[in-house]
Formats: C-alpha cells, sequence, structure tokens
C-alpha cells in the first residue's frame, strides 16, 4: 500500500471494480479497499450462481427514486450493450432467459474474473481484508486510515452498496459516510424479498410449500405477471419481489391466481356442461390441483357444481381472480436481494455521480437511492454508475 493514490474506492463489487478500472483507463492511479476476505460475492451468488449481468429492455422505467429521471445520464453514456460487448470481448457464453434477462451460461465467476482481468490491466491496486477505520477530508484530500496503513487521494469513491445479506460482507457504511458528510439519505427497506403473513394465511401457504404458478400481483397501479412459489414462510417467486419493492406496511396485495382468464365465466359455463363435476376438479384444470383443493376446503366448496350457487362462485373466482391479503412483514435483510432508499440523488450530480457539497466524493451503484426492479437491472444500475464516475475521479 502506498500512501498516495489518484483515486480511492471502497467497496470491491460491481460498482467499485467497474468505476476502478474505468479509472485506471484514464491513467489514474486507483487503490481499491474491500473489508471482506473474498470481492463481488453478491455477483459470485447473484442469478442462482449464472449471474443475471444485464437486461436487454433496461430502462429508467425499471428504476425506483425520489428522482426518476436520476439514472438517465448514466444509462445513456453507458448502456446494457456497452456491458454485453464487454462480455462478448471476454468470450463469455450467456443466454437470454426471458424477459430480457442474460445470464452466463456457465457462471457468475465468469463476470468476477472478467472484472478482475480489467482491473489488473489497468493496475489497480486492489486489498481484501482491509477494515476502514475512518474516513476524513483535508484541504486537497481525502484521508482514510485503515488497519494496513493511512492513504490519501483527491477524489473517493463510495460504493459499498447496500445492506442485504450481511453475511457475505453488506455494511452500512456508506450511510453512515452520507452522515458524517451531512447528507441525506432516504428511508432504507428490503426490497426484492419474500413476503410472510400471520397464522391464517400462512397456514395456507405452508400446506401448499413448493406449489408454483404464473400470477400477477397488483398493488394500487403497479402489476407484475410473473412466477408465484408459496413457502413454508408465505408468498416467494418474481412476481411477489418485484411488488415487494412496492410494498407498504400494513397494506393489501391483489393476488390474481388466473391473470388471464375469469374464473367466474369459465364455472358458470361448466356449471351447464359438466354439472356433475365438483368445484375443486374444475379449478385444477386451470390451476395445479393442491392449489384447488386448499382453496375449496378453504371456502368449503365441496358440492358439484351444478348445485353451487353464484354466490358461492363469486367467493371461489374472489379467491381466484382477487385474493387479497396483507403481508405481516418481508424476510427482510437476511434474504432481500436489494435496499429500497440510499443516498438522496438530490446531494449527487446525476452526471459525474460525485456530491455536490463535497468535490471529490462520490456515491455509485446500490447505495444512492436506486432501486431497480428483478431481472439484471440493478447490476446495469450498477454498471454504469461505475463507468460514469470512472470518468471524471
Ligand atoms: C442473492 C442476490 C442475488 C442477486 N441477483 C441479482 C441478479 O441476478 N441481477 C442483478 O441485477 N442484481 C442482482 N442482485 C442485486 C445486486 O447484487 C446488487 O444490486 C449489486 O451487487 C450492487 O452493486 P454494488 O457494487 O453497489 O454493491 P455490492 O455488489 O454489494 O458491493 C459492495 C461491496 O462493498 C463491500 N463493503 C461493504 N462495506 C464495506 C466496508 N465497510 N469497507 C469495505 N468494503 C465494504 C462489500 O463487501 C462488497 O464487496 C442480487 C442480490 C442478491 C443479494
Amino acid at each position: 500500500m502506498n500512501n498516495k493514490y489518484d483515486v480511492i474506492i471502497i467497496g470491491a463489487g460491481a460498482a467499485g471494480l467497474m468505476c476502478s478500472f474505468e479509472a485506471g483507463k484514464r491513467g489514474k492511479k486507483v487503490c481499491l479497499l474491500e473489508h471482506s476476505s473474498k470481492i463481488a460475492e453478491k455477483i459470485r451468488i447473484s442469478g442462482g450462481g449464472r449471474c443475471n449481468f444485464t437486461n436487454l429492455f433496461s430502462t429508467d422505467n425499471n428504476f425506483i427514486s425520489d428522482n426518476k429521471h436520476f439514472c438517465k445520464s448514466a444509462f445513456a453514456k453507458y448502456t446494457q450493450n456497452d456491458f454485453i460487448d464487454l462480455v462478448k470481448k471476454h468470450n463469455i457464453q450467456f443466454f437470454e432467459k426471458k424477459l430480457g434477462q442474460l445470464f452466463c451460461i456457465k457462471s457468475a465467476k465468469d463476470i468476477i474474473d472478467m472484472l478482475v482481468s480489467e482491473c489488473i490491466s489497468q493496475k489497480v491496486e486492489i486489498f481484501i481484508d482491509t477494515k476502514i477505520k475512518n474516513l476524513s477530508k483535508d484541504e486537497n484530500s481525502y484521508i482514510v486510515n485503515t488497519d494496513k496503513g493511512t492513504i490519501s487521494s483527491p477524489s473517493i469513491v463510495i460504493a459499498t452498496g447496500g445492506l442485504s445479506i450481511p453475511k457475505i460482507g453488506a455494511t452500512d457504511f456508506g450511510y453512515q459516510i452520507a452522515k458524517q458528510f451531512n447528507l441525506k439519505v432516504t428511508e432504507l427497506t428490503p426490497a426484492l424479498v419474500p413476503l410472510v403473513f400471520e397464522k391464517d394465511i400462512l397456514d395456507f401457504c405452508k400446506s401448499l410449500a413448493g406449489t408454483s404458478l404464473n400470477a400477477s400481483i397488483k398493488i394500487n397501479k403497479t402489476v407484475f405477471k410473473e412466477g408465484l412459489i408459496f413457502t413454508h414462510r408465505g408468498l416467494s417467486g418474481p412476481s411477489i419481489l418485484q411488488i415487494s419493492s412496492y410494498w407498504v406496511k400494513d397494506s393489501p396485495i391483489k393476488i390474481n391466481l388466473l391473470p388471464d382468464q375469469d374464473i367466474e365465466v369459465i364455472l358458470k359455463n361448466r356449471r351447464i356442461s359438466t354439472p356433475k363435476q365438483i368445484v375443486s376438479k374444475i379449478l385444477s384444470d386451470y390451476l395445479p390441483n393442491k392449489l384447488s383443493l386448499a382453496i375449496c376446503d378453504q371456502l368449503k366448496v365441496k358440492k358439484q357444481i351444478g348445485d353451487t350457487s353464484n354466490q358461492i362462485l363469486k367467493k371461489v373466482s374472489n379467491f381466484v381472480n382477487n385474493w387479497t391479503v396483507v403481508p405481516s412483514g418481508t424476510e427482510g435483510y437476511k434474504t432481500a436481494e436489494v435496499t429500497l432508499g440510499g443516498i438522496d440523488t438530490k446531494e449527487i450530480s446525476s452526471s459525474t455521480m460525485e456530491c455536490k457539497k463535497h468535490p471529490g466524493l462520490y456515491f455509485i451503484g446500490e447505495v444512492l437511492d436506486v432501486t431497480g426492479h428483478l431481472g439484471g437491472h440493478n447490476f446495469q444500475w450498477a454498471w454504469s454508475s461505475g463507468f460514469l464516475a470512472g470518468q471524471y475521479v
């Protein structure tokens, strides 16, 4: 470790690595500090080990932030196609799983190796297992006091990410630095996270653990139509993770278990065409058998459809097409994919990622109040914001 660098970057995750080699390309002497014994752990575990590294259709509409327009400059300067070109340059094989989501064919390690090899090419000095004791500022530089020595630089980049999955290295470091430098942080909550429920619904979910189907989930005008999975703790799957980013405590979510069809119309027709069939059997033509039985059990609907009143059919169709439930909470940061909220973007220049009040101090990636939908958008934000800061530090 030397004691003077052009740029010090704290956090060797997606955004920090990207920013490091981009600054290196401009001839900057870069030091990248990581407190864990391994870099880029979130990339390693992402996308089920195959890293959904970007999305072909990523736009600012895939992000939640107090300032929806903040991310536009970064995305304009570094797009998903730029990152795909980098992936291709490193001969990494990938495929589109669905909805524009690009995954590695082999493993997420390919992406980590690519980022490390770019850093090596640009002579970025990476220090793992390095604890940061404090960060201060004098007239011309930022001074970082670590357990391996004290270093300084005119530019410092905070790329320490959000709070999710503390056991692989997440900390509140970035938010503490924001506090130290008097920067506003918006409310932080776990997002892209499974939802949990009180006893009645929990028991229903437990009895169906492992059952999955396509469903649409709605809060106000926001709707996601993707997979839903019943679990021993409640509800999960892509549609639930997506809606969790919009869920506010004590508010209901509306679940349509058969999004493309009106089950009331179907049941009324079947009352005429197959009057002797029991309702759960008919439902199982459209829904998983276990779920059909559980719904009828829950609503105590046991009769043949021919003997079932309109009122009962309405109850069944409400459950199927408009199941309204109030989650008691989320599984929290231990399983959340991201943190919703972060350093207020009003504090940061959208064209450089530099802090308006403190020249030379930059924030990139998830630590900012920019939260992507599920599907590769969060990594694209890390790449784009890391790239942008790399051009100015
Ligand atoms: C299970 C899981 C799966 C995911 N899958 C996907 C996916 O497939 N696609 C997608 O787009 N997004 C995915 N995400 C989200 C994505 O991983 C993050 O949004 C992204 O990694 C954020 O990048 P970042 O560089 O800002 O932060 P991070 O990647 O979290 O990097 C922050 C780094 O800073 C280090 N750090 C923290 N505190 C300190 C400190 N005090 N001192 C020094 N270093 C510190 C951390 O150890 C870490 O290495 C997933 C997240 C999880 C948890």
